[in-house]
């Protein structure tokens, strides 16, 4: 038996692990003892169902073993187990004629979190010429990563110091969710007293460890944000020195809050007066604080209005770059990064302005990346890395409705890795039929999906387990390893390297693959610090950033005015409203009233339900046990209005559809509201079409609208949190 060293990529925690193997057989997964921050990940790390399921999920007998090549009509299926050598050849082939026919740009692909080398996938669409590629960035990190690099010109990250005397949990990024970052404000409460604010529509599990809590009305924390600015900007609270001497745009920003006055801010946001007041105290006199980057934020309407608020917030407490508050996390300097090897140059600009959306949506666009990283070259000497982790390039919902209706032209070929459109994107209805429209549809997976269902060629993936990786999420060169394929000789899972290296090489790119291998890529990247892959596994995996805080007194902000832009000038020049800026969702009992009359609901999607995550682990019996079947919550109050039992299986429905989930009893959400659970599917069900595994029963995408002209104006993400339905008996 052997332990080897990992970091589990099972959930963006990513802990330090230490994997227990037999032979070829993944045995366990446990805490690692001797990582340098083993102690704050060891909580969180010994508690995961996830891990404890590891070797379940390692072995499940699901699992995707050899490519795969359609045998019978799309969905029907049936299967044939081919070679990787032919399943490259005939997908470069087809590639290639539709490339001829329809130019590069009719090549799309799909990614999701935390599974897959981003930087490899961008590399291989630049070098083709296709800038349509799609994640989930607009509605998961992406805003807070660009709106961050506008406004600071780095990402600000929350740290939890023994100095911190507020940390705010905002839309998530707690329990469930960022542990590690929960955990420390957890043992801050306890200890010594820090105050923790929790803002959410729902009693979560972070709200039970709450000093304070904000029931926000969803799609409304602008205003809330605006009006705590307001009463900390009326009551003298902000910090002058700050402001005066690192923020651009004070007047202007005062001027825009003014009219939020705590009564107002009570009224939109449903919170009431004196909690309002409360929270505004606590955050002008609490410092410094920390704000988590929680992503529930980032999925209502005005999202990039409310991350700029909420920035806004932070910034004129000074609560950026000090001990203890948000400060910059640095990249480790003596490595290749990521953006350099995506070759983002080698897009031509006539094939960047051929981007699905990117005329309309142009903050997480290649427009507006190319101008905020100007500025940030110009301080830092690299580019922002959020392009690669969050996928600056083409808008999703726009992607899909060129597949379907090949305007502005059609999407012909796509390739779907690490994620699952039928259960992630919006108007799961639209994406189906866009699904099916494609001329070549290729998913690269670790179990049969839904999606891949619909796939020409489904190819098996190797796990995080069975691969080398260099994590450097967070502006860390995390830790690697390497663990042999799980039964060499009787399986051929490859990854997501093999892939684009060997789809490249085909259509024409062998020059720019030199690299035969990730581990040989990773020495590539590692070069510049002197190791290679196998002496950074040796001496320890671990290459920590320089800590540096406070950079800008001597450099100022990597923004174009060299200052914390409360006024936004890089949203001017994207043609936006520069400040934050409060606006009723697209629907809502206030915004279309008629249509309330026929859902009075408020409807949320997309809050974490353990063990799960998104779309993944339903197929492991370990986990499904702990949480077998789709909730809805629902106020009793209301569901009792509504002749709804605790229990029963109700319809929930929108204007787009509807789906059924189980109501539960839930006293910790307004009964003008209820929250159903995401990404449910049922992998025990039949595969072939019509069926797909029962992927349109419970899947509350088939709820959500992502018609562009409801999508945030100015990022494009479409908003999970905060629709109008209705619920009734079955
Ligand atoms: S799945 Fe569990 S062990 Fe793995 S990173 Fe997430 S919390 Fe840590």
């Amino acid at each position: 038996m052997e332990i080897k060293k990992a970091v589990c990529s099972q959930c963006h925690n990513n802990c330090p692990v230490q994997i227990r193997v037999e032979g070829n057989r993944l045995l366990a997964v446990e805490p690692d003892p001797d990582f340098p921050a083993a102690k704050a990940f060891y909580p969180v790390t010994q508690a995961c169902r996830r891990r404890r399921a590891a070797a379940d999920y390692f072995h499940h007998p699901g699992r995707l073993n050899y490519p795969l090549k359609r045998a019978g009509r799309r969905g029907q299926d049936k299967w044939e187990e081919i070679s990787w050598d032919q399943a490259f050849d005939e997908i470069a082939g087809r590639l290639k004629e539709i490339i001829a026919e329809s130019g590069p740009e009719a090549v799309g692909g799909t990614s999701g979190t935390g599974r897959t080398h981003d930087e490899i996938r961008q590399r291989f669409f630049n070098l083709l010429g296709s800038p349509n590629h799609v994640g989930m960035g607009a509605i998961c990190y992406g805003p807070q990563c660009t709106m961050a690099h506008s406004v600071f010109g780095w990402r600000i990250f929350p740290v939890v110091r023994a100095d911190t005397k507020l940390a705010v949990v905002w839309g998530g990024g707690g329990p469930n969710y960022w542990d590690v970052f929960w955990s420390q404000a957890k043992k801050a409460r306890r200890e010594r007293g820090m105050k923790i604010m929790v803002i959410d529509p729902r009693a979560t599990e972070a709200v039970r460890h709450a000093d304070l809590w904000l029931q926000v009305r969803p799609g409304t924390d602008t205003a809330l944000a605006m009006g705590m600015i307001n009463y900390i900007i009326q009551n003298d609270l902000y910090n002058k020195e700050f402001v005066d001497t690192w923020c651009h745009g004070f007047e202007e920003l005062k001027a825009r809050v003014a009219e939020y006055t705590i009564a107002k801010t009570s009224e939109i946001t449903w919170i009431p007066e004196e909690k309002v007041r409360q929270a505004a105290e606590w955050y002008g006199t609490l410092t410094p604080g920390v704000t988590s980057h929680g992503e529930g934020i980032e999925e209502q309407a005005a999202l990039v209005e409310v991350v700029h608020a909420r920035y806004a917030l932070n910034a004129i407490m000074g609560n950026v770059e000090t001990r203890g508050s948000n400060v910059f996390a640095f990249p480790y300097p003596d490595v290749v990064h990521v953006e350099e090897v995506a070759a983002h140059e080698r897009l031509s600009p006539e094939q960047m302005a051929k981007t699905l959306g990117g005329d309309r949506f142009r903050l997480i666009s290649p427009k507006g990346f190319n101008l905020i990283t100007d500025t940030i070259r110009n301080l830092w000497g690299r580019e922002a890395y959020a392009r690669t982790a969050y996928e600056c390039y083409a808008h999703a919902p726009s992607f899909y409705r060129a597949m379907l209706t090949g305007e502005p032209y059609r999407v012909r070929a796509c390739i779907t890795q690490a994620s699952n459109p039928l259960l992630t994107q919006g108007n799961v209805n639209l994406v189906y039929q866009a699904l099916q429209k494609l001329d070549l549809y290729v998913v690269h997976d670790f179990f049969m999906t839904p999606s891949a269902q619909l796939a020409d060629y489904v190819l098996p993936s190797t796990t995080y387990m069975e691969r080398p990786w260099i994590w450097s999420y967070a502006a860390l060169i995390g830790s690697e390893r390497a663990l042999p394929k799980t039964v060499p000789g009787a399986y051929d899972r490859r990854d997501d390297y093999d892939l684009w290296r060997e789809l490249g090489i085909r259509l024409g790119q062998e020059a720019d693959w030199p690299w035969e291998s990730l581990e040989e890529y990773y020495d590539y990247r590692l070069a510049p610090s002197g190791l290679t892959f196998a002496e950074f596994m040796a001496q320890g995996r671990y290459l920590a950033p320089p800590k540096i805080v406070g950079r800008h007194e001597q450099d100022g902000f990597a923004t174009p005015t060299g200052k914390v832009e409360l006024y936004c000038t890089t949203l001017e020049k994207l043609g936006y409203d520069p400040l934050p800026r409060y606006y009723e969702p697209p629907a809502s009992p206030y915004s279309t009233p008629e249509l309330a009359e026929k859902y009075p609901l408020i409807l949320i999607t997309g809050g974490r339900v353990q063990p799960f995550y998104h779309s993944e682990y339903r197929q492991v019996e370990k986990l499904r046990k702990v949480h077998p079947e789709p909730q809805l919550q629902i106020n009793p109050e209301k569901a009792r209005e509504l002749g709804i039992e605790d229990g029963e299986w109700v319809w929930i429905e929108t204007p787009l559809g509807r789906i059924t989930q189980k109501a539960t009893y839930f006293t910790g959400i307004d009964p003008r509201v209820v929250h159903a659970e995401h990404a449910w599917w049922f992998p025990e069900e039949e595969g072939a079409e019509p069926h797909l595994y029962g992927v349109f029963r419970s899947n509350a995408n088939v709820l959500v609208d992502e018609d562009p002209e409801i999508c945030n104006q100015i990022s494009g993400g479409f908003p999970t949190r905060g629709m109008l339905c209705r619920v009734y008996k079955k």
